[in-house]
């Protein structure tokens, strides 16, 4: 039998879950403990389909809409949030509901709402479409949210007072371009006020501060994520814009494209906040099974982080 090709592998830390998709996780767990199933989920409890498929077998029923939950079974809000109409619809309805909306996204709605009762305009730093920013743009009336993506399109936003603004971003987003965009605002709007530190949460920034410590040390890497996780296909672009030619996003072992993988010698993994470690695993092996792996951790920041689950699911009675 030939032998393998050597290759480093850069496996970096922080990497995985993070302490809100956890939450989320057990929160589903728990409730169909409590309450037996079904229990349903308003969408996707976290962007990962193994994760979704795992919690399906063991009886949650995910859907999109409300609509389609029953009055008489519990129902769970994603960890991205929701906007206010949902849970007050469901309070409409009667239904039990948990809140899985990650502590640090419920913190920008918090902020939203703060400034916005101050009086000033919000304008928030978000993707088009995701879930999260559908939930914290839906924290306020419809239209009283401005959404930039780009610093284009604060060149373009449509303000009622110049003077009167604030702003709020989506947590999973590139550190780097949102510091454009952030800079951007202050030059327009020189007197905006911002969150007192990044909206960008922990495990975002500790992510992609890993994959920049990595990236220029790699000829390839592989991001283990769903291609809706949006911190996943963030860690992508960092990878590559740190200096890394090839970086791929993978949901598991099978997406791999090994023929872009030929003739390297180093490569690096890390992957998105909702991707379990299993899946991260399963890659690791597959390189294993392909080439003769040296493995070097790269461990740019350690986690302690932690979230509760709500109350209604830690009483015993
Ligand atoms: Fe919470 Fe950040 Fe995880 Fe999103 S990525 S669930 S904001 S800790």
């Amino acid at each position: 039998m030939p032998s393998k090709p050597p290759l480093t592998l850069y496996l970096a830390a922080p990497r995985g879950f993070c302490a809100g998709v956890d939450r989320a996780i057990k929160i589903v767990e728990m409730a169909l403990e409590k309450w037996g199933a079904p229990v349903y989920v308003r969408h996707e409890i976290v962007h990962n389909r193994f994760v979704v498929d795992g919690l399906r077998d063991k009886g949650a029923v995910f859907v999109e809409e409300l609509d389609e939950c029953p009055d008489d079974r519990p129902v769970i809000f994603s960890a991205h949030g929701v906007p206010k109409a949902i849970p007050a619809a469901a309070e409409g309805r009667q239904m039990v509901y948990v809140d899985a909306t990650c502590p640090l996204v419920s913190k920008v709605h918090i902020e939203a709402q703060r400034h916005s009762e101050a009086g000033l305009q919000m304008i928030m730093i978000g993707h088009a479409g995701h879930p999260e920013t559908i939930g914290t743009m839906g924290q306020l009336p419809e239209g009283e949210v401005l959404l930039v993506e780009t610093p284009d399109d604060v060149a373009q936003v449509e303000v009622r007072d110049p003077t009167q603004l604030a702003y709020v971003t989506q947590t999973t987003l590139s550190v780097d371009d949102t510091a454009d965009i952030v800079a951007a605002l202050k030059a327009r709007f020189p007197g905006i006020v911002g969150p007192h530190k990044e909206d960008i949460c922990y495990a975002t920034t500790n992510r992609q501060e890993a994959v920049k410590a990595i990236a220029p040390k790699c000829d390839a890497m592989l991001v283990v994520g769903a291609p809706n996780s949006s911190n996943s296909r963030r860690l992508v672009e960092v990878g590559a814009r740190a200096g890394c030619d090839y970086a791929q996003l993978v949901q598991r072992a099978a997406d791999i494209d090994w023929r872009s993988l030929e003739g390297i010698t180093s490569i690096g993994v890390t992957a998105g906040a909702s991707a379990p470690e299993v899946l991260i695993n399963e890659v690791i092996d597959a390189l294993k099974a392909r080439f003769d792996v040296t493995t070097e951790l790269v461990e740019t920041a350690v986690e302690h982080v932690e979230f509760k689950v709500p109350r209604v699911l830690r009483a015993t009675a």
